[in-house]
C-alpha cells in the first residue's frame, strides 16, 4: 500500500490501542467506586478496542507492510460521575468515527480496494459504539440522583457479554 495510507493505519492502530486505555481507565474508576457492572462493561468495551488495533495490524502484516507500534497517550484517570465517564466515552468515539471515515477517503483516494472493504467493518463499527454509549447516557440522565436506578443500571451492564470475532 502506499507509504501515507500505511502511516494513517499505523496511527489508527494506536488510536485503537489509546481506545482501550481509555475504556480500562474509566474500568478502574467504575471498580473503585463499587458499580462493578459499569466496570465489567467497560472492560469488555477495552477488549474489544484491543481487537480492533489488532484487526488493522493483521491487516498491515497479512498486506506485507510494516507494522511501527508507538507510544500510547496517557488517558484521564478522574471522572466526575457516571454520566461524565459516559460522556467522554461519546466524545471519544465521534473523533474515532471522524479518524475512520478520513482513512475511508484516503483508501478511496488511494484506489487501495483491500483497505476500503476491511474499514467499511469499522464504519459498520463506529455506528454502534455511538448508539451504544449514547443509549447508556440517556438512561444516565433519565436515573438523575436514583441510587435505586443506578445500581438496576449497574446490575444491567454486568451482563454484557464479550463479542465473538
Ligand atoms: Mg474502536
Amino acid at each position: 500500500m502506499t507509504t501515507t495510507l500505511l502511516t494513517a493505519l499505523n496511527d489508527q492502530v494506536n488510536h485503537e490501542f489509546y481506545a482501550a486505555y481509555l475504556y480500562l481507565s474509566m474500568s478502574a474508576y467504575f471498580e473503585a467506586n463499587n458499580l462493578n457492572g459499569f466496570a465489567h462493561w467497560m472492560k469488555v468495551q477495552a477488549q474489544e478496542e484491543v481487537g480492533h488495533a489488532l484487526k488493522i495490524y493483521n491487516f498491515i502484516l497479512d498486506r506485507g507492510d510494516k507494522v511501527t507500534l508507538k507510544s500510547i497517550a496517557q488517558p484521564p484517570t478522574e471522572f466526575k460521575s457516571p454520566l461524565d465517564s459516559f460522556q467522554q466515552a461519546l466524545q471519544h468515539e465521534k473523533k474515532v468515527t471522524g479518524l475512520i471515515n478520513s482513512l475511508y477517503e484516503l483508501s478511496l483516494k488511494e484506489k487501495d480496494y483491500p483497505a476500503q472493504v476491511m474499514l467499511q467493518w469499522f464504519i459498520d463499527e463506529q455506528v454502534e459504539e455511538e448508539k451504544n454509549a449514547s443509549e447508556i447516557i440517556a438512561k444516565l440522565e433519565m436515573i438523575g440522583d436514583s441510587k435505586g436506578m443506578l445500581l438496576h443500571l449497574d446490575h444491567q451492564l454486568g451482563k454484557r457479554k464479550a463479542e465473538e470475532e
